[in-house]
């Protein structure tokens, strides 16, 4: 295989950084060529210093020259460019040939479509654009031609669990998917207990350490919900035969189900870098620096049914999924608004569900036609949950 040229969105990022770590070992096979952050212009700086792209771009048109004058002074000569169109048309470009979609939230939709739309290899991290805009996502892939490989590591895992390519499900005797959760760090807790949680304690995962956003999400199992999304459009599984099992441990990181009984599970360390050497490598194989799993000393491995009296956001995922049109779209952007807002301190953890289930009632779905339809629709979303949350206080 020659020398892949991969664009890395959200370099700065938790999945940023442990994909870099991968590029790192294997310099013979990638090379990283864009490198994008959001305002972390330090690191940013930091990061070209030691990769070298050919661009580097903020999002922020604020740090531009922010970012040149750190660049100039490290001796780092690439081009820079800032800006959120900037990002879209990087990646749509000729720097490269695979994307890592790493940017968090709806702000990475546009740059994800572009990478399906140009034929890129794109590695999709960014699960709230496939959340968004699924069927419009598949389009767009279909149309350039390209591939998608999923690094989220539940679906890395049913990827590496189902025959190649986008199998036909039925056809290939698939009974269910078994999408496992870690269960986060509340799990086992009471409505009464989770009343009075601090961010602080919502972003300690017991075995990942991720961006806040995706921490929270964790914690209130809706990351599990938007995963169950994310599985139904990767997979075209229908929401019946997606399951979810609480698996305390995270070292099976999901499982298929075949109507002989055979059940097939991809099992590894939790470590974001198998997931994302297996999708940069795809279909060979590399070294990603991660630990051998020694499933003697883990033994027993564990797993539960999920409560979703305590955990209404994963219930709500599975009712908007059920729902059809864009109410994935408007429970995506009402849970962004939400846990921003727990995050400033400006809503109870309970209060999240409570936040996303009424602007999923205050709007309801209407039929998915495109992009610009679709983000209206997601400001729609954002402004009424903006509005309950003022009207609370
Ligand atoms: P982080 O918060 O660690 O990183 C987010 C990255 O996106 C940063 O580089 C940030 O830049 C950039 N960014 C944020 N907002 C914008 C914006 N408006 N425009 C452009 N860039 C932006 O997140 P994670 O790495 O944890 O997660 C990234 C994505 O991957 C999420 O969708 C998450 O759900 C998914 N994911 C993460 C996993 C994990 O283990 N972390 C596992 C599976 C999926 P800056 O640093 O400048 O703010
Ligand atoms: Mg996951």
């Amino acid at each position: 295989p020659g020398l892949r040229q991969v664009a890395v969105l959200g370099a700065t990022g938790s999945i940023g950084g442990s994909t870099l770590d991968v590029i790192a070992r294997h310099p013979d096979r990638f090379r990283a060529t864009v490198l994008t952050a959001h305002s972390n212009v330090a690191a940013l700086a930091e990061l070209c210093t030691r990769f070298r792209p050919e661009l580097a771009v903020i999002a922020d048109p604020a740090l531009e020259a922010e970012l040149a004058r750190r660049l100039a002074a490290a001796g780092v000569r690439c081009d820079i460019a800032s800006g959120h169109d900037a990002i879209t048309q990087a990646v749509s470009g000729t720097l490269c040939d695979t994307v890592v979609a790493a940017i968090v939230g709806a702000a990475g939709l546009d740059s994800t479509l572009a990478a399906a739309r140009t034929g890129k290899r794109l590695l999709l991290a960014n699960k709230e654009s496939i959340v968004m805009a699924g069927a419009l996502l598949l389009e767009a892939l279909a149309a350039g031609g390209g591939e998608l490989i999923p690094v989220d590591s539940e679906h890395n895992a049913i990827f590496q669990c189902l025959p190649g390519g986008r199998p036909n499900l039925a056809a290939s005797g698939v009974r269910r998917l078994i999408l496992t959760a870690s269960g986060g760090p509340f799990r086992g807790r009471t409505r009464a207990d989770l009343a009075g949680v601090t961010p602080e304690q919502a972003c300690k995962h017991p075995n990942w350490v991720m961006g806040r956003k995706i921490s929270v999400d964790s914690a209130t199992l809706m990351n599990k919900g938007l995963e169950v999304i994310e599985a139904h459009h990767l997979f075209g599984a229908a929401p019946d035969l997606i399951d979810v099992l609480v698996h305390p441990q995270s070292l099976v990181h999901s499982l298929v189900e075949y109507v002989d009984g055979s059940v097939l599970a991809q099992l590894g360390n939790p470590d974001m870098r198998t997931a994302i050497a297996h999708a940069l490598a795809w279909p060979t194989r590399i070294d990603a620096g991660v630990a051998p799993l020694d499933l003697a000393a883990c033994a027993p491995l564990a797993f539960q049914q999920p409560d979703l009296d305590t955990f209404r956001c994963l219930a709500l995922a599975f009712q908007a999924l059920r729902a059809g049109g864009d109410a994935t779209a408007i429970l995506n952007a009402a849970n962004e608004i939400a846990v921003d807002a727990f995050l400033a301190g400006g809503l109870p953890f309970l209060g999240i569900a409570d936040l996303v289930e009424s602007v999923l009632t205050e709007l309801p779905p209407q039929a998915v036609v495109d992009v610009q339809t679709l983000n209206e629709r997601d400001r729609m979303a954002r402004e009424a949950a903006r509005r309950i949350l003022r009207n609370a206080c």
